[in-house]
């Protein structure tokens, strides 16, 4: 798969104007009560850092690391956690930043973590894209940026065999 290849699926600004829009529900919603945002790496860097600029309540950020996708299409349709180490949530309100949601195993699997291992105040699981035709799971976001269809998108976190991460758009290969 090849850059000069790709459609934009959602340009730089349609994305800049859907993170600032989900930012706003959020502020509305925490009402300047302090959040731990939880980013799942690695795809979901540029989201949650563009995301976590709009919130305006006390905030912390954590970082934990799953794989759910061998190689290349194919996700492997396991998770596997490779570094989930998050200090006490308890009592907290804890915000999940992923990526994509597509068969939702990686949500279950973290929305299951969160319950099993904290009493977290709130547990709210945000994606920057929605694949709800692919869903295997009854998981579904609170905050999602964009429905798509099911295809294979790259860009803006989202790599093919790890690259095009740095990409500023999300695109995809017809
Ligand atoms: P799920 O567990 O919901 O099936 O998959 C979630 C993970 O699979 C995402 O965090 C992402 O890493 C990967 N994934 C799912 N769909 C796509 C896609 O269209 N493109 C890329 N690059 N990764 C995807």
């Amino acid at each position: 798969m090849k850059t000069e290849d790709l459609k934009v699926l959602f340009s730089e600004d349609q994305l800049q104007k859907r993170i600032k829009e989900l930012a706003d529900e959020m502020n509305s919603f925490y009402n300047g009560e302090e959040v731990i945002a939880i980013c799942v790496l690695k795809g979901a860097v540029m989201f949650a850092t563009d995301l976590v600029k709009h919130l305006n309540m006390p905030l912390k950020m954590e970082f934990i690391r799953l794989s759910s996708y061998g190689t290349g299409f194919n996700t492997s349709g396991k998770v596997n956690a490779v570094d989930i180490s998050l200090p006490d949530l308890n009592g907290k309100n804890v915000l999940i930043i992923e990526d994509i949601v597509d068969t939702g195993l990686t949500a279950k699997f973290l929305m299951d973590f969160m319950h099993t291992n904290f009493h977290t105040k709130t547990t709210k699981f945000c994606s920057l894209l929605d694949k709800k035709i692919s869903r295997r799971t009854e998981i579904e976001p609170d905050y999602f940026g964009f429905e798509i269809d099911d295809k294979f998108v790259v860009g803006y976190g989202l790599d093919y065999e790890g690259y095009m991460r740095n990409l500023r758009f999300i695109g995809y290969k017809e």
